[in-house]
């Protein structure tokens, strides 16, 4: 349940009503906005009279979360969350590029890559060191050494990072390198992973599974949320459906239906929604458009060569050209590249 509290409620009175819900088995989470405290209560309880609260001074209005994921839930920051890493801002004005290889190889490819983007003007480089391949005889990633060279590109061009954790175990390592955490779509459902991460005070991109609904998605954010980690931006990724004319099925009204949702910030991530180098500059326009609060995009110096996901990875002058096109389509919809 969601007891929001008056403008100008005294702490004294907050913590009343955080007291009474505490004493009624109710776990807190606090959201304080600009305006209003939020206090969201979680508990096994059904059974209890939203006017007990409404009564208590400083209240402005009680009531249940009929949706299951609660914290997730837009009413809990109507305002919208604003994730910050670094001098970044994710779910604000500016719409945030997150861009580079799918895997990190070596040093001289990261480097490249990390220069062009950054010429680009993303402000994160992408790169996993740990990589869930379909097969087990593909790269795997290069692990810590790839953690490394992706801290050390990204350092050398003044951008921050995002990397994959496949495991809990590989958590501490991720937390020494990188800036953002990304869940991928086969974790999604990972709940010991997600419960871990729910620990940290680090933020969480967490990724779409191939076949999960936006309300599962929401489940899945809830685990970290309810842990007390806030951070947390939800990834569209493509979703599998009966269209194989395209690696995945990329769900551009995924996009508002988040926002509509949740107070999550929403990333859009055309490369693996539609798998082709093609395709993704078209999606990255329609994600933009569609108030996407970052893209994640896969770029190669060399993708010919590129040890995973080659297909989809633009070359350095697409990338280019594609935040060339998004400057001038996010004005349109109130917000900056
Ligand atoms: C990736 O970002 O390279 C990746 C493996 O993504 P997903 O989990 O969405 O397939
Ligand atoms: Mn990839």
């Amino acid at each position: 349940m969601l007891v929001v509290m008056q403008e100008g409620a005294t702490e004294t009175q907050i913590q009343n009503v955080i007291d009474r819900l505490v004493s009624m088995g109710f776990t807190v989470h606090r959201s304080t906005g600009v305006r209003h405290t939020v206090l969201g209560g979680v508990g096994p309880l059904e059974n209890f009279e939203t006017a007990d609260f409404e009564v208590l001074d400083g209240v402005k209005e009680c009531h249940r979360i009929i949706a299951p994921y609660k914290l997730a839930n837009r009413s809990f920051r109507p305002a919208g969350t604003v994730v910050r890493v670094g001098d970044i801002e994710i779910g604000a004005a500016r719409v945030v590029i997150m861009a580079g290889p799918c895997s990190v190889e070596n040093p001289d490819q990261i480097e490249r890559i990390a220069e062009v983007v950054a010429r680009a003007g993303a402000t994160v480089i992408r790169g996993g060191a740990f990589k869930p391949r379909t097969s087990p005889y593909s790269f795997q990633g290069l692990g810590e050494e790839g953690l490394k060279l992706l801290r050390a590109a990204a350092d050398r061009n003044k951008l921050l990072t995002v990397s994959e954790v496949m495991d809990k175990s590989q958590i501490p390592l991720l937390v020494s390198y990188a800036d953002i955490l990304q869940v991928g779509a086969r974790n999604m459902q990972n709940f010991p992973l997600l419960t871990e991460l729910g620990r940290l005070r680090k933020p969480v991109l967490l990724k779409r599974g191939i076949a999960a609904t936006l309300e599962e998605l929401l489940l899945s954010a809830e685990y970290i949320l309810s842990g007390g980690n806030y951070d947390v931006m939800l990834c569209e990724r493509g979703i599998r459906t009966f269209e194989n004319a395209t690696r995945n099925t990329m769900d551009i009204s995924a996009i508002p239906v988040l926002h509509s949702l949740t107070h999550l910030p929403v990333i859009a991530d055309p490369s693996h929604g539609t798998g082709r180098r093609d395709k993704v500059l078209p999606m990255a326009r329609a994600a933009v458009a569609a108030s996407a609060d970052g893209l994640l995009i896969e770029v190669h110096h060399d993708p010919d060569h590129a040890l995973s996901d080659g297909a989809q990875s633009l070359w350095p002058e697409q990338f280019a050209d594609l935040m060339g096109q998004l400057r001038i389509i996010a004005p349109a919809v109130g917000r900056t590249i």
